[in-house]
């Protein structure tokens, strides 16, 4: 499929997951901020999002809207219901009133520690689209499906599924992560990062047509760092980077932004 990979702005994306409350979530964006500002980071070419914890969302929003931070916000998680007797669920409604732009969906230790199914996902997915949040779909395999089935297999799967109720020119964001790349130190070799990228836009491509498919950004995740990123954007599917561990190093996960410093291409 021909794709034009300047038409999408990346995204770096910092998914702190159960790390700093509010307070340390104030500090960290920013010093985030004066960091990506200090290297001239330029904003409109590379978009920088953070993923703070639910509590620390209204406090991340105010400094983001007094300080005219021009950092993205999205939350880790969203309920597949809109209210109701739900407890501890957080409706989509209540996260786009906190200026989210983004949530996460599917993680893998949504999947593994939540025993969230496709389907959940793909509920999770429809809600975010019905409060106009772009989902940050999360796919990848574990070590025992890449033995079994190779890289591609499970994450096309996992697409297919959570794009089964998604409307006709939504805007979404995918994430490859595979799950023996999570926090393991051993991130996937570029080029199979690449495969797997190109294979889920052919998914989109299917199920929501060329144009958004042209159009989604594609990210890598699974043990991102300032000294592997080059070599993923250098890739043409890829659009960015879903950041775990190094999005809580305020000069590492600012040096990652920086990528097209050292990409050299
Ligand atoms: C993640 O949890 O989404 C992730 C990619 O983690 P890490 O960067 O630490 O591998």
């Amino acid at each position: 499929m021909a794709v034009v990979k300047d038409a999408r702005v990346p995204l770096i994306a910092g998914n702190w997951k159960l790390n700093l409350d509010h307070l340390q979530a104030i500090a960290f964006v920013q010093k985030l901020a004066w960091s990506l500002k200090d290297a001239g980071h330029d904003f409109d070419g590379v978009e920088v999002a953070v993923f703070p914890p639910f509590t620390d969302l209204r406090s991340v929003q105010t400094l983001i809207g007094a300080d005219r931070l021009p950092l993205g916000l999205g939350a880790q998680d969203v309920s597949q219901h809109d209210s109701g007797a739900f407890t501890g669920e957080i409706s989509g409604a209540f996260l786009k009133a906190l200026d989210c732009a983004y949530v996460i969906i599917g993680h893998s230790e949504r999947r593994s520690l939540h025993s969230e199914t496709d389907e959940v996902v793909a509920a999770k997915t429809a809600a975010a689209i019905k409060h106009k949040l772009v989902p940050v779909i999360c796919v990848g395999e574990t070590a025992d499906d890449l033995e079994a089935h190779g890289p591609a297999a499970i994450p096309i799967a996992q697409l297919t599924a959570a794009l089964a109720q998604v409307p006709q020119g939504s805007d979404i964001v995918v994430a490859y992560e595979p799950v023996w790349a999570i926090g393991s130190g051993q991130a996937a070799t570029p080029e199979q990062a690449q495969t797997v990228a190109s294979a889920l836009r052919s998914v989109v491509a299917e199920s929501l047509g060329a144009d958004v498919a042209a159009a989604t950004r594609i990210l890598y995740g699974g043990s991102v760092k300032s000294a592997n990123i080059a070599g993923f954007m250098r890739q043409s599917d890829i659009d960015g980077a879903l950041v775990g561990g190094a999005s809580l190093d305020v000069a590492e996960f600012s040096a990652i932004a920086q990528f097209p410093k050292h990409v050299g291409v």
